[in-house]
């Protein structure tokens, strides 16, 4: 028999076996030993009260034990003489596309402009110790994507594109704490990804596929208006039967190289702003009501959102106990973001704060047509690259200086490796997005009493949010609308916006390329 109960603990009930068990029994009305099996099926914190409680919905085994789940990979099939499908990119849209094309029996042939994901370290480290970056291996180019050196939050709100539970359960199939399946808010954390990307890797080598590095795709196949393959390095041809073109939102040459071979692609709005970071015992102060956090409590987050006139004013990648990175993909631009590790245990909280930007925003960029929101971005990048040293080092603001509009003195402490430079941010961003900035920094404020205080630190720029650029496919067949056999995918295209919702479009993509290579 098996009973589905509801309970709130204190967290550290909640962390305790015994007590979970103690709890079900009351509730069942049995005796503890009487039940066979406790498992969790959800696990959320309620901080809404004055005292922080984990809400825990269990299944009750009594006289029976749970049936074990057959792993997803077991029923995989060897693909190595199947026909093969490319892959441009190896983030989470990339991969998680291969691993469905192998279930259905298709070959991917992965090309990335990156380094694996070790290697890849090492051009991290030179960006944050020695401000270079190298525009193919940085915190958005490489194995895993954008998605390997991040903050590994796999909560998504796209519910309806796809199967949540299977792409979860891969990643616990390649080495993620099972919690993940259950909790509210999974997260996974930097320090653990890299090996579970490199099992995803090692899993799709095994069954067949090819997965190659340092292989930047500079041209496309395309014959009859149809998508043969592609050119790695201006010289090395790869035909298939499809190509799958997951290069996240940040691969400009791959938009640049539609465009001149007269693929349509459009401009799309996105968003833009700074990042912002507080020390996290402020905000567990705010979020838990407790001079010092719970032990059992994990860092606290927020989530903040506001209208100002037309456009929304968001936070957004919160990373509670995190670090900010320097997320550049080329030389001569400052790209701000958040990552961090699994325990969550820096003294800082980061999240982007940004403007929703449209394309009636931005008349002084429309003359570069499809490339309008993707020129504003580089400009405002670039724009607070000049104001710098030449590095990375970011411009920082007092967040009660930026709204007052006078450069800081001095900073806060910051995360941020490369070091920050007091700046006035209030001048160097576009004055529509200041202006909607500090109005919506000021009604977060009123929203989440603590908020705004002279210890939070705001630096720039947080411009990667999403694509400035869609690619555009039909509803149905997944395929773009005017080249057959080109199937654009994940957060480049403009089909997602983070690890899980990536996951989701490139196994609805690949299933796509399946009826369409049955054709
Ligand atoms: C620092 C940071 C932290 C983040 N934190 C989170 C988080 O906590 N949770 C979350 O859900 N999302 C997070 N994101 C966003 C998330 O990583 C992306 O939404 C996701 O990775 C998009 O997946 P994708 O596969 O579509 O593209 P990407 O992950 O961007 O992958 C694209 C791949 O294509 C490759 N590529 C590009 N051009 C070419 C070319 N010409 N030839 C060959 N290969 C090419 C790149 O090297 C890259 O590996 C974060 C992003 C960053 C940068």
């Amino acid at each position: 028999m098996r009973q589905t109960i509801e309970i709130k603990l204190s967290p550290s009930e909640a962390a305790d076996e015994k007590a979970i068990h103690k709890r079900a029994s009351e509730l069942c009305q049995i005796k503890p030993s009487a039940i066979d099996e406790v498992i969790v099926l959800r696990k959320s914190i309620d901080a809404r009260g004055s005292q922080p409680f984990i809400q825990l919905k269990l299944e009750v085994y009594i006289g029976e034990k749970q049936e074990p789940e057959a792993a997803l990979i077991d029923q995989f099939k060897q693909v190595s003489d199947a026909p093969e499908i490319i892959i441009v990119g190896a983030g989470p849209t990339g991969y998680f596309a291969a691993l469905e094309l192998i279930e259905l029996g298709l070959k991917p042939v992965i090309f990335d402009r990156g380094k694996d994901v070790r290697s890849r370290r090492r051009d991290l480290r030179d960006i944050q110790q020695f401000g270079i970056v190298n525009p193919n291996s940085n915190y958005c180019f490489g194995e895993g994507g954008a998605g390997t050196y991040s903050d590994g939050k796999l909560y998504t709100r796209s519910h309806k594109r796809g199967d949540i539970y299977k792409a979860l359960k891969l990643f616990v199939e390649h080495g993620a704490d099972p919690e993940i399946l259950v909790d509210a808010h999974p997260h996974i954390g930097s320090n653990k990804l890299p090996q579970i990307v490199s099992n995803i890797r090692e899993t799709i080598q095994h069954y067949g596929g090819e997965v190659h590095f340092d292989s930047l795709v500079t041209d496309f196949i395309v014959e009859n208006n149809q998508m043969k393959g592609v050119v790695v390095h201006e010289k090395t041809e790869r035909r298939g039967e499809a190509v799958i073109l997951a290069t996240g939102h940040s691969a400009r040459d791959i938009y640049t190289l539609l465009n001149k071979k007269n693929i349509h692609i459009e401009p799309k709005p996105f968003a833009l702003g700074v990042r912002v970071e507080h020390p996290q015992s402020l905000i567990d102060k705010i979020q838990y009501g407790q001079e010092e956090r719970d032990a059992n409590l994990p860092a606290s987050s927020y989530r903040l959102a506001c209208q100002v006139g037309q456009r929304g004013v968001f936070s957004f990648c919160m990373c509670p106990g995190g670090l900010v990175v320097p997320a550049a993909t080329a030389p001569g631009e400052i790209v701000v973001n958040g990552m961090s590790m699994s325990r969550r245990d820096s003294a800082y909280a980061n999240s982007g704060t940004v403007v929703q930007i449209e394309l009636d925003d931005l008349q002084a960029f429309s003359k570069h047509g499809v490339f309008t929101s993707m020129e504003f971005q580089k400009s405002v990048e670039q724009t607070i690259f000049n104001a710098g040293n030449g590095g990375q080092q970011a411009p920082g603001q007092r967040m009660t200086d930026f709204v007052a509009g006078k450069t800081s003195k001095n900073l806060p402490g910051s995360s941020y490796i490369p070091g920050l430079f007091e700046a006035p941010l209030h001048e160097l961003l576009p004055t529509f997005v200041y202006g909607k900035l500090k109005k919506g920094i000021l009604e977060f404020g009123r929203k989440m009493k603590g908020y705004f205080t002279e210890e939070a630190n705001v630096i720039a720029t947080e411009s990667r949010t999403s694509s400035p650029v869609k690619i555009p496919r039909n509803k149905e067949t997944y395929m773009h609308v005017e080249v057959e056999g080109l199937f654009p995918a994940g957060e480049g295209a403009g089909y997602a916006g983070g690890i899980i919702s990536a996951a989701m479009d490139g196994q609805n993509v690949a299933r796509a390329v399946y009826a369409f290579a049955q054709k």
